[in-house]
C-alpha cells in the first residue's frame, strides 16, 4: 500500500528519558509504515538543549510558528539533581514554560475515554476540556515576608511619573504579603483561544473566575471574555449550535461534579493548574489524557500531558522490563498529523490518525494494556504487555482496522 504523502512538514520536537524511547518505538511502528513523514526535527533532549545554551528551544518554538503544527515529547525541568547528572551549564527554564511564552498559548487537556477505566464521579459520560490560562497571577508573583508591625501598599507609577497608590494592609504584627499581575493582552489571548477551540471541538465553552471578591483582577478577566464574546463570537457560536457561559469559580466547581461533561473549562492560571490535576486523575491517569497549546493566531502544538517517566528509564537502562504507557504520546501525534491533515485538505492523513486512535481505544478496551491501567481497569482478565508489545498490539489492531476497510 502506497505511504500518505504530507505536503507541509510537521515540527518534531523530540524530548528525554522513557519518552524519547517511546517516541521511536512510535514512529517506527505506527507512524512511519504507513506515513511518508515529512517532519522538522529539532532535538529538545536536555544535553542538546545545553549544548545549544537553549537555542534549540527557541528556535522549535519558532519553526512552529513558521509551520503552525508541532508535536512535543515530554522534556526533563532541570533542578538541581540533574544539574549534576547532566553537568549542566545553567539551570536551563522548563522548554514548555519558553515555548509558551513565544506563542502566546493556552494549553488544552482532555482525558482520553475508553471502556474498562471508569470515571471516579459517576455522572461524567463525556471529556472535560480544562483550558489554563498559562501567563501571570501567582506564577509570576511579588512576595514579602513581613517581620512586624508596619503598612502595606500598593504603588503604580506611571511613565510620567504619577504615582496611584492603595493601602493593602495595616499590619498590626508578622505576617505575609503578596503581589500579582496580568496584562490584557494575554487575558485577550487567552479569551481568543478557548474561543476558537470552542468552534473548533464544537463544545460549549465555561469560564469561571472569583469577579465578586476580586472587583477589579478578577472583574477584568470576566468583562474581557465578555467583551470579545459579544464582538466576535456570538453569532459563530450561535451557528455552531454552543454556548459560552460565565460562573463563580465555587459554582463551577459544584456544576462539573454534577455534570456529564461534554464541555471547555476555561480556568486562571492557579485554577486550570490545580483542577487538571483534579479532573485527569478523577478520569483515571496523566498517561491517558491528551494536551494541545494552541496560540491566538492558531498554532497548534500537541504534547502528552505526563513527563519523562524518569523511574522507568533507569529500569530500562539497566535493562529491566518497563511497561510505560505510550497513549499520551501516540495521541500528541494524531492530534498534529490530524490537524495538518485539516489545514493542507488531506483527507487520508486525517482518516489516518483517526483510525491510530481507535485502534490504540480497541487495543485497551480488548484487554491488553500497560501496567498502570491494568492497575485501575474494571475490565477482567487484562494482559499486561510492556511498553514495546503494547506499542506493537496496536499496530496488529490498526492492521486489522485497514482490512476490514
Ligand atoms: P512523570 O514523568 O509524569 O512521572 C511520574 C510517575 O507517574 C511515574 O513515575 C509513573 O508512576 C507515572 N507515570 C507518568 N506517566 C506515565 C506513563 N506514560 N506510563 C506509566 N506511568 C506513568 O513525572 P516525574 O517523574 O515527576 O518527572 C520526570 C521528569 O519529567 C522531570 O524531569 C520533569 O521535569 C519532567 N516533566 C516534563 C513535562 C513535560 O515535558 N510536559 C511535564 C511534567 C514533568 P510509577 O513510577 O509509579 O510507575
Ligand atoms: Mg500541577
Amino acid at each position: 500500500m502506497d505511504k500518505i504523502k504530507m505536503t507541509t512538514p510537521i515540527v518534531e520536537m523530540d524530548g528525554d528519558e522513557m519518552t524519547r524511547i517511546l517516541w521511536k518505538m512510535i514512529k517506527d511502528e505506527l507512524i512511519c509504515p504507513y506515513v511518508d513523514l515529512k517532519s522538522e526535527y529539532y532535538d529538545l533532549s536536555l544535553q542538546k538543549r545545553n549544548e545549544t545554551d537553549d537555542q534549540i528551544t527557541i528556535e522549535s518554538a519558532n519553526a512552529a510558528k513558521k509551520y503552525g503544527v508541532a508535536v512535543k515529547c515530554a522534556t526533563i525541568t532541570p533542578n538541581a539533581a540533574r544539574m549534576t547528572e547532566y553537568n549542566l551549564k545553567e539551570m536551563w527554564k522548563s522548554p514548555n514554560g519558553t515555548i509558551r511564552a513565544i506563542l502566546d498559548g493556552t494549553v488544552f487537556r482532555a482525558p482520553i475515554i475508553v471502556k474498562g477505566i471508569e470515571p471516579y464521579v459517576r455522572s461524567w459520560k463525556k471529556p472535560i476540556t480544562i483550558a489554563r490560562h498559562a501567563y501571570g497571577d501567582v506564577y509570576k508573583n511579588a512576595e514579602m515576608i513581613i517581620p512586624g508591625p508596619g503598612k502595606a501598599e500598593l504603588v503604580f507609577t506611571a511613565e510620567d511619573g504619577t504615582e496611584t497608590r492603595t493601602t493593602v494592609f495595616d499590619y498590626p504584627g508578622p505576617g505575609v504579603l503578596q503581589g500579582m499581575h496580568n496584562l490584557n493582552q494575554s487575558i485577550e489571548s487567552f479569551a481568543k483561544s478557548c474561543f476558537n477551540y470552542a468552534l473548533d471541538t464544537k463544545q460549549d465553552l465555561w469560564f469561571a473566575c472569583k469577579d465578586t471578591i476580586s472587583k477589579k483582577y478578577d472583574h477584568t478577566f470576566k468583562d474581557i471574555f465578555q467583551e470579545i464574546f459579544d464582538a466576535q463570537y456570538r453569532e459563530k457560536f450561535e451557528a455552531a449550535g454552543i454556548t459560552y457561559f460565565y460562573t463563580l469559580i465555587d459554582d463551577a466547581v459544584a456544576r462539573v461534579m454534577k455534570s456529564e461533561g461534554g464541555f471547555i473549562w476555561a480556568c486562571k492560571n492557579y485554577d486550570g493548574d490545580v483542577m487538571s490535576d483534579m479532573v485527569s486523575s478523577a478520569f483515571g491517569s496523566l498517561a491517558m489524557m491528551t494536551s494541545v497549546l494552541v496560540s491566538p493566531d492558531g498554532i497548534y502544538e500537541y504534547e502528552a500531558a505526563h513527563g519523562t517517566v524518569q523511574r522507568h528509564y533507569y529500569k530500562y537502562l539497566k535493562g529491566e522490563e518497563t511497561s510505560t504507557n505510550s497513549v499520551a504520546t501516540i495521541f500528541a501525534w494524531t492530534g498534529a498529523l490530524r490537524k495538518r491533515g485539516e489545514l493542507d485538505g488531506i483527507q487520508e492523513l486525517c482518516a489516518f490518525a483517526d483510525r491510530l486512535e481507535q485502534a490504540v481505544i480497541r487495543t485497551i478496551e480488548s484487554g491488553k494494556m500497560t501496567k498502570d491501567l491494568a492497575l485501575i481497569t474494571s475490565l477482567e482478565n487484562v494482559t499486561v504487555l510492556n511498553s514495546g508489545e503494547f506499542i506493537k498490539a496496536v499496530r496488529e489492531t490498526y492492521e486489522g482496522l485497514l482490512s476490514v476497510a
